[in-house]
């Protein structure tokens, strides 16, 4: 494959681009792999990339019944942060966070991660005793946060009013290393690394069954015929219970449809990432100018994976209230993606009862920031049997009750 540089831009700019090889190969798939993993989002992509870099495992394929990248992966707010209350996943979270810094140069591909800063706004007593409680366990934990006062935050984001009609900014959990990738580029990056270890990334294939002999895996079986492998990986976010099911287990899930709303580009007007959970409503700048809203879950659980018209009208009575200059912007596009969410809101990276299929799930309304962590991990776990990053995320802590609650830090926020 050829390396992506300044001197091969310069060069197509002057044959009109007609030099560029296809960035990763489109491929058929063969009798048998050493790993199969369903689902090609960034988490199943991340983890093909990991088993192949930092485990020589490169017999892989990636199945997708759509397109890469064309679930949550493709249609998120884009946030990066590692500001998490709990230490398993303040550990993945901050991993993920800090390989996020250097990806574009680990597989040459220009991810546009933009470590602009996050703040989460307290706007209630209740929110600054949690945010400044989430403040030093991340000082224990290594993770650069701070809880900044109301002076700082209108500092940070002058278009902000602080003295809100209904809830005045008490102050804002800030972390100034946080902030947003090109969500499409880390898939693609992913999948180009992926395509040129060899390993094969079959889209337009659907798995409809996962084999089994006494109880370990054998295979799928796809609309594109039977593919045999030694381990799977099922990694489908929103689908998980569907897979889960195939494979002969149930999985502590739920599935909703989650909103996110895009406005025309403006002028820049805002540098950073600003999170409202009282009022219930999220926003930053795309480098295009679009200002990225985000909005809460459907209130039902479902499949579908568009938008929904009440969520408009609260969302942007939110952000209204929170950022005035809004109110005349109009709106250009709305979209929904359907995540996988978990009774403590944290994921699932785990064995199941199956044997050699393994799974990632549970990623809910956050799971962007955390792929490079997550594939880290999940690939440790699907090459050793073990890793350190997923060891707290079984499906067992269902069972045994040792659950990782971070419903403050994602309940609402992403
Ligand atoms: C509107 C919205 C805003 C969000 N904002 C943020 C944010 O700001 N920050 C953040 O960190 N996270 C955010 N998230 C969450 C984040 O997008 C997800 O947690 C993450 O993208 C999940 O990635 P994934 O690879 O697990 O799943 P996906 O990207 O959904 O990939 C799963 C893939 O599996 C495929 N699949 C399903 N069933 C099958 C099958 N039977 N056979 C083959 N393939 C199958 C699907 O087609 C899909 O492509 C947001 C999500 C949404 C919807």
């Amino acid at each position: 494959m050829k390396r992506y540089s300044a001197f091969a831009v310069a060069r197509e700019a002057v044959r009109y681009h007609t030099g560029w090889e296809r960035a990763w190969r489109k491929a058929q798939p063969r009798k048998k792999y050493d790993v199969v993993i369903v689902g090609a989002g960034g988490h199943g992509l991340a983890t093909a990339y990991y088993l192949g870099k930092n485990f020589g495992i490169t017999n892989v394929a990636v199945i997708e019944k759509g397109w890469l990248g064309g679930g949550n992966t493709g249609r998120n707010t884009t946030i990066i942060r590692s500001n998490y209350l709990q230490d398993p996943s303040a550990a993945i979270y901050e991993k993920a966070r800090s390989l996020y810094e250097d990806l574009s140069q680990d597989f040459n591909y220009n991810v546009m991660f933009s470590p602009r800063g996050v703040m989460m706004l307290a706007q209630t007593e209740h929110e600054v005793r949690g945010y400044q409680r989430t403040a030093h366990a991340n000082s224990l934990q290594g993770v650069e946060t701070r809880f900044i006062g109301p002076a700082e935050v209108k500092k940070l984001c002058p278009i902000m009013e602080i003295n809100g009609p209904r809830y005045p900014v008490l102050g804002a959990l800030w972390q100034e290393r946080g902030g947003t990738a090109r969500h499409d580029a880390v898939a693609w990056g992913y999948a180009r690394a992926c395509s040129d270890m060899g390993m094969d990334i079959i889209q337009k294939c659907e798995v409809t069954a996962v084999r089994q002999n006494a109880g370990k895996v054998t295979g799928v079986t796809t609309t594109m015929g039977d593919i045999d492998c030694d381990k799977l990986g099922i990694v489908v976010a929103g689908h998980s219970g569907v897979l889960a099911e195939m494979a002969g287990f149930r999985l502590p899930i739920e599935s909703v449809a989650l909103q996110a709303l895009v406005s025309e580009p403006i002028k820049p007007c805002m540098d950073v990432v600003v999170m409202a959970n009282t009022v219930h409503g999220y926003m930053s700048q795309s480098d295009k100018g679009e200002m990225v809203i985000g909005g809460g879950t459907d209130g039902y659980n479902n499949y579908t994976q568009r938008g929904s018209f009440h969520h408009i009208e609260e969302t942007v009575r939110a952000l209204i209230e929170t950022f005035p200059m809004i109110s005349r912007l109009k709106m250009l596009r709305q979209w929904g993606g359907i995540v996988d969410v978990t009774g403590d809101r944290s994921p699932i990276l785990s064995k199941t009862p199956l044997e050699n299929c393994f799974i990632n799930c549970g990623w809910g309304t956050g799971g962007f920031k955390a792929i490079p962590g997550s594939g880290w991990g999940m690939a440790e776990l699907m090459a050793k049997g073990h890793s350190p990053l997923t060891a707290e995320f079984g499906l067992d802590r269902f069972v045994e009750g040792r659950f990782i609650d971070e419903s403050v830090a994602a309940g609402v926020a992403h």
